[in-house]
């Protein structure tokens, strides 16, 4: 559903991915771990394709999104594209961004108005189950400041899920969370994983990883230096640079 062909990104003289190869199937999970600076969030955003990428290519449903022109940088040039990424990905992010001004109910069903011309009350009745369905039933009518960390980030969900995307890219959705309120945003996302929702996640949770992903993939230099399955990941022979990043998480 989402394949990536050696694509490369620099920020001026710094390579910060290296003709990065992955491919994800439907409703498969896919788990990126790797240390502080190895270019997993900078891939996330470049396959969503908020960040210009240098080379290679990224093919969604199998369409080839992006145009290479003559300064070797590729960008969405038609609105085609660009609505082909918006339609088809859902990003959530470290910090949650929702609208303070706005209710959880109102975060959720803004896009549904605006981008896909719901009528007011078919987007509420949506925005209702949507919230209902992370387990937030009673908590629509409440602001961002109102709810707690993990409560803005199940809505930051919801928000992602309302637009119903064929992929979710979620970016270490837990760690600006206080430990406590970690464990129901991830269910939330082990929730989604077995409803067969399609999802790569940048994660430092490895419990996570170890149980829900179908794929772990350790970035380490803007490379892949291994990928493979959680136990082959978590329990087989592992290269010296991947045995020495898990210590840090044993
Ligand atoms: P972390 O675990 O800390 O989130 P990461 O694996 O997500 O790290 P990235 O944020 O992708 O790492 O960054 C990869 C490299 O690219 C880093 O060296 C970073 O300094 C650099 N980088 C990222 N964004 C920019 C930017 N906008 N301009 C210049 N350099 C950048
Ligand atoms: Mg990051």
């Amino acid at each position: 559903i989402v394949d990536v062909q050696n694509m490369s990104k620099s920020f001026g003289s710094t390579q910060v991915l290296k003709s990065v190869n992955l491919s994800v199937q439907p409703s498969e999970v896919m788990c990126l771990i790797g240390p502080s600076g190895s270019g997993k969030s900078t891939l996330l955003r470049c396959i969503a394709f908020l960040e210009q990428y240098s080379g290679g290519n990224v093919f969604i449903e199998g369409e080839m999104l992006g145009y290479n022109d003559n300064t070797d940088v590729r960008k969405l040039t038609s609105t085609n594209e660009l609505n082909h990424v918006r339609r088809n990905m859902g990003m959530v992010f470290q910090q949650f961004n929702l609208w303070p001004h706005m209710t959880a109910l109102g975060n959720v069903t803004e896009a549904l108005v605006r981008v896909k011309k719901f009528s007011r009350r078919e987007a509420n009745e949506k925005g209702h189950a949507i919230l209902a369905k992370v387990g937030l039933a009673e908590r629509a009518m409440h602001y961002p400041a109102q709810l707690s960390g993990g409560q803005q980030q199940r809505v930051a969900i919801a928000r992602s899920l309302a637009m119903e995307p064929s992929v979710m890219l979620f970016d270490e959705p837990t760690s600006a969370l206080d430990p406590e309120l970690v464990g129901e945003v991830l269910q939330v996302m082990k929730d989604l994983a077995s409803e067969g929702m399609t999802m790569i996640v940048v994660t430092h949770e490895m419990g996570f990883a170890a149980q829900v992903a179908d794929t772990v993939v350790f970035l380490d230099q803007g490379e892949i230096l291994v990928k493979g399955s959680p136990q082959e990941i978590f329990q087989g022979e592992k290269p010296p640079r991947l045995e020495q990043f898990l210590k840090n998480y044993m």
